[in-house]
């Protein structure tokens, strides 16, 4: 028996599908790293495949991902899935996969019943990036390893639910420009492009204006994403901001 008959998940890769499922919104997608999968949780506990790509990499990856789901609560419907054909082009693919994700994103809504409010037409802009602690996690081998988790959290424009979501599914939601920008107490920070960095240095502006930002700052944690990059440091005034 070779390695792809005998795999069986171990708790951890359990726990930490059915954890990161969870914390899927009902409507969001999953679509494991290179896998060429595609899932929408279309229930409580309950996930429907969108699209299989016709490649045994992604027909071994869905076997493992309903072996893993198979003694849970969660159900997997095959039924209205969409076989593709592998992309010759995998940059374009990647870009094709990015533009339904977004598309599908966009209509995502409100969890409280009876608000349709759209969550991208929520206050993105101000969303709040909350540390999770340590959690178990899978990389790209499928193996158990330990990690941060991260949520960001918004409020819906018209009741008063806290929408907290995957930071995946933020970016879908906001775009690069959203996602590398961080807001804290003590201000907005907004990575910086190369030659933003060049303007700010050689105006002189850098020492006033910009942050490089490590793994703390003033002792809060700085998601995983904006670690090492080159800021332009807003502070927070009081009233609107632009
Ligand atoms: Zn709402």
């Amino acid at each position: 028996m070779n390695e792809e008959e005998t795999w069986t998940p171990t708790e951890k890769d359990i726990e930490w599908t059915i954890g990161h499922l969870s914390s899927i919104t009902i409507g969001g997608v999953w679509a494991p790293g290179g896998s060429g999968l595609e899932y929408e949780r279309t229930g409580e506990s309950t996930l429907s495949l969108r699209k299989i790509t016709q490649h045994p990499d992604s027909g071994e990856m869905h076997r493992r991902v309903l072996l893993t789901l198979d003694g849970t609560d969660w159900d997997i419907i095959e039924e209205e899935a969409e076989m593709v054909l592998p992309s010759l082009n995998p940059q374009e693919e990647q870009y094709q996969q990015l533009l339904r994700q977004q598309a599908i994103a966009a209509q995502w809504e409100c969890l409280t019943e009876d608000c349709s409010c759209k969550l991208v037409d929520m206050p993105l802009e101000n969303a709040k990036w909350i540390n999770g602690g340590m959690q178990a996690a899978l990389d790209e081998n499928a193996q158990g390893i330990e990690m941060e988790r991260w949520f960001v959290e918004f409020p819906c424009n018209e009741c008063d639910n806290i929408i907290r979501i995957d930071p995946k599914d933020y970016g879908l939601l906001g775009g690069d420009d959203l996602f590398f920008r961080w807001v804290t107490d003590h201000g907005v920070y907004t990575v910086l492009t190369r030659e933003q960095v060049v303007d700010m240095v050689d105006s002189d502006l850098a020492t006033t204006v910009c942050t490089a930002l490590g793994s703390m700052l003033n002792d809060e944690a700085v998601p995983p994403h904006m670690r090492g990059t080159y800021c332009l440091h807003a502070p927070i005034q009081s009233g609107e901001e632009e």
